[in-house]
């Protein structure tokens, strides 16, 4: 699908909010249901023509949408308090039903669908759990769809939990190599000190890099600094900006919360870290588990630094004995290292596949995972030209 754009300008520093072509929106519970327990629909139906603007200028949008546990208590008549782990596990699988729903409902107006998704911290840090999330994700924006995703609640036990979902968005944004992490909350963004305390606190428009001072304006203030705490706000836009995806925190309350940051409002933005990982690439290229390799021809070699992906078609040999989702070598007919990649396919399929046209892959293997060996959105070149 041909990517279009979408352009945020913020009034605050224009420069700052360049062309976004894949955001992911972290929408907190206490956004979707109001202080009586009532699920927000309306609130929730302006945010939803809010996105069905935004994608119909292009942008991509991913939603991580919390709720499934304060859904559930409704439900049941009990407060979070009153529940062990399991009762509230059991409460969250009631709540992510009826949450789903109501996402569902909202976009059915406007024709768009939506994909449940339900992830553990385990499918963002197993290579092979991960690639399979990133390609799901992959081909549900290729179907034009909105993946709605939370935390597999009634699965993460607490050592597998995110804790929070502010922290679940940013691995997601990493997963799907977003651009725009926005996470809407109850607060306008990052101050100083604690602005329901301090009438004086200042508040900080953008931040450039989150050093131990930006993180210590946070730490003073996490009792009742938001739903998710200003604390994990910060660690999230830590995790997104070294990924390479900028981060809004923003108020969610308002009435249209995404026009509001479009049209200048209140709002944080952190800009993409580019001191310690330059792009989303170098942590493949720096990766030093390195399973096999792959050694490719000449025309391979110039398709990739043309911009495009490995295919079999340009595969000479293979060298090692690995899985899907490993990261190999890409070695040149001068047996150079060029760059590092995520394979789709095992070391013994991608021996059977060697040298043959993708549309051939079926008939080698009796079934296909991808058309690339290695896509380029997984793969980082150690230099630009031949
Ligand atoms: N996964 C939880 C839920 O849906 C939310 C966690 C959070 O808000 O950070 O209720």
């Amino acid at each position: 699908m041909p990517i279009k754009t979408c352009q945020i300008d913020c009034k605050m520093k224009t420069s700052k909010f360049g062309t976004f072509k894949r955001v992911v929106i972290k929408v907190g519970s206490a956004l979707l249901l109001d202080k009586h327990g009532e699920f927000n629909n309306v609130w929730l139906d302006n945010l939803s023509s809010e996105i069905t603007s935004l994608k119909k200028s292009g942008t991509e949008i991913l939603i991580v949408s919390s709720g499934a546990v304060a859904i559930g208590c409704n439900i049941l008549k009990k407060s979070k308090s009153q529940m062990s782990l399991n009762e509230m596990q059991a409460a969250a699988a009631m709540g992510q039903a009826q949450l789903v729903m109501e996402w569902q409902d909202s976009f059915k107006s406007k024709n768009i669908n939506v994909a449940q998704i339900l992830l553990t911290r385990a499918d963002t840090e197993n290579k092979k759990r991960f690639l399979n999330s990133k390609d799901t994700l992959s081909s549900l924006l290729d179907y034009d769809v909105i993946p709605v995703i939370n935390e597999n609640d009634t699965v993460a036990t607490d050592e597998l939990k995110f804790g929070d979902n502010d922290r679940l968005a940013a691995r997601v944004a990493q997963m799907a190599m977003a651009d725009l992490l926005i996470l809407l909350s109850d607060v306008d963004g990052l101050y100083d000190s604690d602005p329901k305390k301090n009438k004086n606190a200042l508040h900080i428009p953008t931040i450039d890099k989150i050093s131990n001072e930006i993180i210590n304006m946070a730490g003073k203030n996490t009792s009742n600094y938001g739903s998710g705490g200003m604390v994990t706000k910060l660690q999230a836009a830590k995790i997104a900006t070294q990924a390479g995806c900028a981060t809004i925190i923003s108020n969610g309350t308002h009435e249209k919360p995404l026009s509001s940051i479009i049209q200048g409002g209140k709002c944080s933005y952190f800009s993409v870290d580019s001191n310690s990982i330059l792009t989303r690439k170098q942590w493949l290229a720096g990766y030093l588990d390195v399973s096999g390799s792959f050694k490719i021809d000449h025309g391979a070699q110039r398709a990739l630094y043309e911009g495009g992906s490995l295919l079999p078609v340009g595969l000479m040999d293979v060298e090692g004995d690995f899985e899907r989702g490993d990261i190999i070598r890409i070695m040149n007919d001068d047996d150079q290292e060029i760059g590092r990649g995520l394979t789709a396919y095992s070391s013994e399929e991608a021996e059977k596949i060697k040298g043959c046209q993708s549309d051939n892959i079926i008939k080698k293997l009796g079934y296909k995972n991808k058309s690339e060996l290695i896509h380029r959105d997984n793969m980082a070149l150690f230099q630009s030209k031949v």
